[in-house]
């Protein structure tokens, strides 16, 4: 499954959404991105985000703050950019240090301007089928299986993983779609049995390829969305693309879709806050 070739289309209608929004109201879409300290991880993907916005017609706005902020300092930040009416998105990096509690920071961010979705409000709306924006990866993983015309309902869906920001609102998203959700996390007695069991396997945990070719049933949906260090997922591609209908390669599946949700969500929270949502701007 080619996520680069969908996340260049999806970026696309993006900025030619952020440009026409531009042209009716005179302002630039624009995200916040607040960043931590300097782990040299999150830099990096800070940085490749603003590089994007900046393709897509986005401004972006950059807050860094030292690895000594406090809890305190930093939800100030975040309420500050919340109330800041030329701000429409707000992206906290994760991870914002081991002294902060970043649940609390999270919640600082109000509901409209989290397009990252990683609110409480915003994984309950997603919950409920609810209006909201979705956790990105979550959302970009629902495009792709949506763009490949994947058919769950009714079908088995395994996620390994249950973080707030990517297995809990992925299986959360496929439950939604009447997919039949089995949750597997470091607890699961005899993953390999259950993977064997799924129509769609969604691989959401950070060791490299914890998930072999041999547990993939013949046929079977594969999104790898781990990424470890030496660009390798948490499925062995090599071994499971022999037996998946459809598999993510990793890089260039999941992760460039997470990038392209969150530019969409940015312009989604933009039109709504200039007053431009549902008029016509496609
Ligand atoms: P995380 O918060 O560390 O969560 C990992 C999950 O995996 C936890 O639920 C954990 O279970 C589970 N787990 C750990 N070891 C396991 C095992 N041996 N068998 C089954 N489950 C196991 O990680 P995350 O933030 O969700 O990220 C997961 C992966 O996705 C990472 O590789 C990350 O780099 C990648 N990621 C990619 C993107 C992207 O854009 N492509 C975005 C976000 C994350 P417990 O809950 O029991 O601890």
């Amino acid at each position: 499954m080619d996520g680069t070739g969908l996340a260049r289309r999806v970026v696309e209608e993006t900025a030619h959404r952020a440009a026409e929004i531009t042209r009716r109201t005179g302002v630039r879409p624009c995200l916040a991105t607040v960043l931590v300290g300097e782990d040299p991880a999150s830099v990096t993907y800070v940085r490749m985000k603003r590089a994007r916005c900046a393709k897509a017609g986005i401004e972006s706005r950059q807050i860094s703050l030292p690895a000594t902020t406090t809890t305190a300092e930093l939800t100030e930040t975040l309420r500050s950019l919340s109330l800041d009416a030329g701000v429409h998105g707000i992206l906290l990096q994760h991870p914002a240090g081991p002294h902060i509690d970043e649940r609390a920071a999270f919640e600082a961010i109000a509901p409209e301007k989290d397009v990252d979705g990683v609110t409480i409000s915003s994984f309950g709306a997603m919950s409920f089928g609810l209006p909201g924006f979705t956790s990105c990866t979550p959302g970009g993983i629902m495009r792709l299986l949506d763009e490949y015309d994947v058919e769950l309902a009714g079908r088995h869906a395994v996620v390994v993983g249950r973080s707030a920001i990517l297995g809990k609102p992925a299986g959360m998203l496929l439950l939604a779609r009447d997919a039949t959700v089995t949750y597997c996390h470091s607890r699961t007695r005899d993953l390999s049995a259950i993977v064997r069991e799924a129509d769609v396997v969604v691989a959401a945990v950070g060791r490299p390829r914890l998930i072999n070719g041999e547990d993939i049933k013949p046929g079977a949906v594969v999104i790898d969305a781990g990424y470890n260090p030496g660009n390798v997922g948490d499925v062995d591609f090599d071994t499971a693309r022999t037996r998946a209908r459809l598999i993510t390669p990793v890089p260039g599946g999941v992760g460039p879709m997470t990038i392209a949700v969150l530019l969409a969500q940015t312009v989604d929270a933009a039109s709504r806050q200039l007053g431009t949502a549902g008029e016509n701007t496609g």
